[in-house]
């Protein structure tokens, strides 16, 4: 199956858009101190199919930090450098059950970073990077994004310095993940890689390509670059089927059907294998941290285009 005509699916996406446009659930962000100044009412969604075409309908060229989105695109890098066996070694592919920044999940399982989509996996996914230094892993990350956007990606400066100056969370988590022989780079080096890749500034659109690009087995469809093979691609979706919104995971796989991951800016990827993939942008976050119009938003839109996997017809 594909995608219906761009009439359809550009005539679908605003009505998902009107749909919940005035739903005003949930909270901005504010533990990061410059997310917590994202205007609320701010709503984008882009779709992006496997042949390269594409729509979008309002805040849908608006820039903002990537968050916890990187997750799922540098596993899939360092996945496809490492292997689908070391990586499942050293990272482990099961959910939490618990917040993403829980220190808690650490502890409960002997210093295993459970995951690469919270932040103990995902900080320890940083850290197995290739690169001698941090700043070699950095350019390898910052590279790898791009190639998935399709353009260079640039980091928000004030996003990172805001975060870089409040993450002794992480930071806490790092040294944590050390003192269980779990990360063998230095911890607050990799944090702070880790903080940079969290502050790349995406659109909708670009979210929607770096979906699509997951959907087309690793294939940009529009720049046609062969970023990751399809075995890394598929591990990568399995990973966010299980873990890619946090405690809430299970839910979402109930309601939309197919793979997502969120960030706390705001942004939501969905990814509809062999078709397509969709970006969404609002600040309203549920208290796990997942935008709430765009849990709605991916919800109308999986049941209207057809895209849940669990569907037999
Ligand atoms: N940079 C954020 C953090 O580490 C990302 C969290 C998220 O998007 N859930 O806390």
């Amino acid at each position: 199956g594909s995608l219906p005509s761009p009439e359809r699916v550009k005539a679908l996406l605003e009505e998902a858009h009107d749909r919940y446009r005035d739903l005003d659930d949930g909270a901005v962000a504010d533990y990061i101190p410059s997310l917590g100044r994202a205007d609320p009412g701010l709503f984008g969604l882009s779709i992006c199919g496997v042949r390269g075409q594409s729509a979008s309908t309002g805040d849908a060229a608006l820039r903002f930090s990537i968050q916890s989105i990187s997750k799922v695109f540098v596993f899939a890098l360092v996945c496809h450098a490492l292997g689908h066996a070391e990586v499942s070694r050293r990272v482990g592919v099961n959910n939490t059950g618990l917040p993403f920044n829980s220190v808690m999940a650490i502890e409960l399982s002997d210093g295993d970073p459970r995951n690469p989509l919270v932040n103990a996996g995902a900080i320890t996914t940083t850290g197995l990077a290739p690169g001698a230094t941090a700043a070699e892993k950095w350019t390898f990350i910052q590279d790898g994004l791009s190639r998935f956007a399709g353009h260079p990606l640039e980091l928000d400066d004030e996003v990172y310095a805001s975060e870089a100056a409040t993450n002794q969370r992480n930071m806490a988590i790092a040294r944590l993940l050390q003192s269980y022989g779990r990360i063998d780079v230095d911890p607050i080096e990799t944090t702070d890689v880790y903080t940079k890749q969290c502050s790349l500034l995406v659109s909708t659109e670009d979210l929607a390509v770096m979906a699509a690009t997951l959907a087309n087995g690793g294939t940009n469809p529009v720049t046609r670059e062969q970023v990751i093979d399809a075995a890394v691609c598929r591990d990568t979706l399995a990973v966010m089927a299980t873990s890619g919104l946090y405690e809430f995971s299970g839910d979402w796989l109930f309601e939309v059907g197919v793979p997502g991951k969120s960030g706390v800016s705001g942004g939501i990827i969905t990814v509809a294998p062999g078709k397509g993939g969709l970006g969404t942008f609002s600040p309203r976050l549920d208290p796990a941290g997942n935008s709430v119009r765009g849990q709605r938003a991916a919800r109308f839109l999986s049941h209207a285009l057809g895209l849940d996997v669990f569907a037999s017809k």
